[in-house]
Formats: structure tokens, sequence, C-alpha cells
């Protein structure tokens, strides 16, 4: 399948610089956005976060693809960006709008591969200097794939694209790398209010296992009492005015699903 990449390193978050050397990049990162591809993300909803709550002066990532598959360039290969802690000179980043390692589509999947390719193929990368997000800075679960089916991704990138080799499926699997364990299981007392970027579920427990009570839309907010951050999600809570205990969750993996006052 032919696929074009969409230009928008006009737009991109702090825009184009010729920050490093092509001969400086060894490296293709993978990533995920850890936003569900149900959410219907997209970047600029990302460069807003980045922006606004995190405070920094240019995007994660070289190149995004979307939801149905679209691939974006928003920056020039020369830029440096924020894709992984400490060590982005040497890195091209590529990340998949998808929540975990279960929630790529093909379209995404294959999409992926073609770029990733052309890329290796652009700057002289071998298929052995793709590498997961954790296995370049190991902080974190992104791009949500084992070392085995990162493993199985690089044999496939070894063999030319289109041969019975790298037609190959790497096959799913529930196991994930353990994300970092968060500081053990406290709630912390804060007086908010929280208004969802998306439909949230409000659950009788903290945990996704909790049956769902009701749900809060894009344009509500609720009063919060308290959060409690479990290592991958964190929830906050408050009290239904029939006076039981509510829960949704107010960010995952350090992603807010909504605005915080
Ligand atoms: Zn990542």
């Amino acid at each position: 399948m032919a696929y074009t990449i969409i230009d928008r390193r006009a737009d991109a978050l702090g825009g184009q610089r010729k920050d490093r050397a092509l001969s400086a990049i060894t490296t293709i990162g993978w990533h995920y956005t850890a936003v569900l591809r149900k959410n219907r993300a997209f970047i600029t909803n990302h460069e807003a976060y980045w922006r606004d709550t995190l405070g920094w002066n240019r995007g994660g990532y070289h190149f995004y693809i979307d939801a149905d598959g679209n691939i974006y360039q928003n920056y020039d290969y020369e830029r440096i960006t924020w894709g992984v802690k400490d060590n982005n000179w040497y890195v091209v980043h590529i990340s998949v709008e998808a929540g975990n390692g279960n929630d790529y589509s093909q379209a995404q999947i294959d999409a992926r591969e073609w770029l990733t390719r052309k890329i290796m193929a652009d700057l002289n990368i071998p298929a052995s200097k793709v590498k997961g997000h954790w296995e370049i800075y190991n902080n974190t679960s992104c791009p949500g794939y084992t070392k085995a089916q990162m493993d199985a991704f690089r044999a496939k990138l070894a063999q030319p694209a289109g041969s019975a080799a790298a037609a190959a499926p790497v096959a799913p699997v529930q196991v994930a790398p353990a994300p970092t364990p968060a500081p053990a299981s406290k709630w912390v007392s804060e007086s908010g209010t929280f208004a969802p970027d998306f439909a949230i579920n409000v659950r009788s427990a903290p945990n996704t296992s909790g049956a769902i009570v009701a749900t809060y839309n894009k344009g509500q907010s609720v009063r919060y009492d308290s959060y409690y951050n479990d290592g991958h999600y964190v929830w906050i809570h408050y009290k239904s005015y029939s006076g039981y205990d509510r829960y949704m969750v107010c960010r995952e993996n350090g992603r807010a699903w909504g605005r915080f006052y």
C-alpha cells in the first residue's frame, strides 16, 4: 500500500531548527500516545498538553500516526524532540495514537512499518536500532511491547518489505513490561475541579473492575476531594449526593484526561 506523509512541520509546537547533524541520528524510537484509540485524540491535543501542562517548548515526536493510520511529520530529522528522558539527541521518534500495546490497529501497525523502513533507508539505520521507548530509557511501559515482540518486529524489519518473512504478523500478547511502580497507594487530600476532555466512567471503586455507576462527559465537571496514583492511572474521589464513594480516572501514564481548576 502506498502512503503519504502529511506535512505539519510549519504548525508543530516549537517549529523547526537544525539542532543536530543527520549523522548524529542512530536510532528510531517507537511510542504510543497512551490515550486509547477510541478517544480520538490528535497530535494537537498532545501538543496542548505538552505546552500548557508540562511547559515544553517543542513536541515529543518527529512522526505521528493517528487513530486511522494516517502519517504526519512534525519535525525535520535535525530537530531534537522530547520523546524520551535524556536520550533524544540520537533518536528519531515515531508515536502511534494508541493507549497500550493491544490497542494498535493493523492499519497503524502497517503504516508504522512503512514509515520505519523509510527512515531506516533515509538515515541508513539498521533494524537492530529500532527500539521501543522503554528500551532506550526504562522508565515507562511505552510502546507496550515486550522485548520478545520488539525482537520480532526487528526481525521483520531486517527482511525486505513484502517478503514472506517480513509479512509474518507479530502476535499481540497481554503481558507488557510492568510500568514503573507508583509510590505506595496513598490517597492525597486535594480539593479541586476536574473537567473531562471526553466521556469518563465513574466507578464504585478506584480500579477498572469497579462497577460503572455514571459517566462524566466533555463539558461537565466534577469537584473532588482527594486523588490516588495507582502507577498507571490517577484516580480522583468524591462523595455522591447520596453519600456513596465515587472514583474516576483523571490521568493515564501522567497524561491528563481533562482540565483541572
Ligand atoms: Zn514513549
